[in-house]
């Protein structure tokens, strides 16, 4: 890449040094041009000089003198001799000026030649340097997929699908949570014991920042044109709003996804963000001044769209977190409008990134997908009756779609039955063979909560053992660009 961009330099010196030597090249033609037109003005002079001093020998000595006229006066010598001595040195001033002018004409062709000299040189030279950045680009284009590849196929071996376990903090003196190691949680129920492996248990004093780091290989993948997703899962007040938004001063995956992603693209990506919640297996436009419009799921080729629903384009980090925020708010107004409470709806922001290489011609194309699902928990019979029992019955509903779509990836079913919700449906691009996906199963260590630490625990296992087929990147060609091969 810096020797791309050394040899460009290098090219735009030559091309400023040829324009100004095609410069030299135009003033020196004009300056021979001008001397040719003044030696043919000198020239003329003589000429006229010359004729003047024939007519005046030619009135000395008439032919024929006449026979009785009156004699003409006779020119006089000392004129005659002045004409001579001036004709004498007009000769010489000409002799003169023919040379000087012969000699700056053979001056100017030599120079002349020497530049178309230079000029030929430097259109070679600036030939030469196209080729080589040509070979430099296509270095590049090679050397940068095979980092794709080569940082896919690490995630493929460690798996498309990441299972993170997360324990909230507790002020709770008990614990039913024990961890052993990185990668295991054990569950203490009645006194026994139930161990759990993830692929990487965050403790309650584990930081954001520490969280965050687990899931930074997906986002690059992101950036390389896949579909990436991430999901929190797990009962009311197990942490998951605090692991995927956190807080103004100790933000979550979710700010610092937009902010790798802003850090890895620079300029030259462009992004689409959407927010939605699903409530009552119905879709909320959470960015739309008319939030009650309907909306649905379409089905266009091999992605899921959402046809209506408000996409908004941003560029900087204040822009996104100020389209968060308004979604937030948004979700805040309907959940009271409704009287219900945000934890019992799905939220989904959605950012499309479009990236356009410079240098290698080729555009990739990837989602993130940051999914804070409603509480796992399930309602007792008696609690449930009215709105409760119908929210509870929907959350219920995705939530179990959301596992049989993991069970069927699972044992690599034909069918993978993701119409069975409007949530599994949404998701079926980050589900699906091109994708990466990060789980965190957010589990409480209170012991009051151990029946739902242990339903999360065992979703989250049986998650785990899911791996996606295998990967293909959304690549194609930049507006006027070429295709990846
Ligand atoms: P959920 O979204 O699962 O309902 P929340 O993220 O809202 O749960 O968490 C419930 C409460 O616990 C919040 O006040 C949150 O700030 C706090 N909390 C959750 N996890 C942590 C953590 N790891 N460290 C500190 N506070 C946490």
């Amino acid at each position: 890449m810096e020797k791309l961009q050394v040899k460009e330099k290098e090219a735009d010196v030559l091309l400023q040094k040829n324009s100004y030597l095609v410069g030299e090249v135009r003033y020196l033609t004009d300056a021979v041009q001008h001397l040719n037109q003044r030696a043919a003005e000198l020239e003329a002079d003589r000429q006229q000089a010359r004729e003047k001093i024939r007519s005046l020998l030619n009135r000395r000595v008439p032919a024929v003198p006449p026979a009785k006229t009156v004699a003409k006066p006779s020119p006089d010598p000392a004129q005659l001799l002045q004409l001579g001595r001036l004709t004498r040195a007009l000769n010489v001033s000409s002799k003169k000026l023919r040379a000087t002018v012969q000699q700056a004409l053979a001056d100017m062709r030599k120079q002349l030649e020497q530049l178309k000299g230079s000029v030929g040189e430097l259109a070679r030279v600036e030939r030469e340097g196209a080729a080589e950045v040509e070979e430099l680009r296509s270095l590049y284009r090679r050397e940068a997929a095979e980092r794709k590849s080569l940082h896919n196929k690490v995630l493929e071996l460690q798996g498309n699908i990441r299972v993170f376990c997360r324990c909230r903090r507790s002020d709770r003196a008990s614990s039913c949570l024990e961890t052993a190691g990185d990668q295991e949680v054990v569950l203490v129920q009645k006194g026994s014991k139930k161990k759990f492996q993830f692929d990487k248990v965050f403790t309650p004093s584990s930081s954001q920042e520490e969280v965050f780091s687990g899931m930074l290989p997906v986002i690059t993948s992101c950036v390389d044109g896949y579909n990436v997703c991430v999901l929190a899962y797990g009962q009311t007040g197990s942490g998951k709003t605090y692991t995927m938004m956190g807080s103004k001063e100790n933000p979550g995956v979710n700010i610092r996804s937009v902010r790798e992603l802003l850090h890895i693209c620079c300029e030259c990506a462009c992004f689409q963000m959407s927010m939605l919640e699903i409530y009552n297996e119905t879709l909320k436009d959470l960015l739309t001044k008319s939030p009650n419009a309907s909306l649905d799921i379409r089905v266009q080729g091999k992605s899921v769209a959402v046809p209506g629903l408000t996409q908004v384009q941003v560029q900087t980090e204040a822009d996104i977190l100020g389209v968060m925020e308004m979604g937030e708010r948004n979700r805040k107004i309907a959940s009271t409008k409704m009287n219900t409470q945000s934890s019992r709806s799905h939220l989904l922001v959605a950012l499309e990134v479009e990236i356009s290489d410079s240098v290698s011609g080729l555009t990739t194309r990837g989602t993130l997908t940051l999914c804070d699902l409603a509480g796992s928990e399930r309602i007792s019979k008696t609690e449930a009756e009215g709105q409760r029992l119908v929210e509870a019955a929907a959350i219920n509903k995705s939530l179990t779609a959301l596992g049989q779509v993991f069970g069927a990836l699972k044992c690599n079913a034909l069918h993978i039955p993701f119409r069975n919700s409007k949530l599994t449906h949404l998701l079926q691009p980050c589900l699906s063979g091109d994708a990466k996906c990060c789980v965190f199963v957010n589990v409480s260590p209170d012991v009051k909560d151990v029946v739902e630490t242990l339903s999360t625990l065992q979703f989250g296992s049986t998650i785990r053992q899911v791996s996606l087929g295998r990967a293909a990147q959304n690549i194609g060609p930049a507006r006027g660009g070429k295709t990846a091969k």
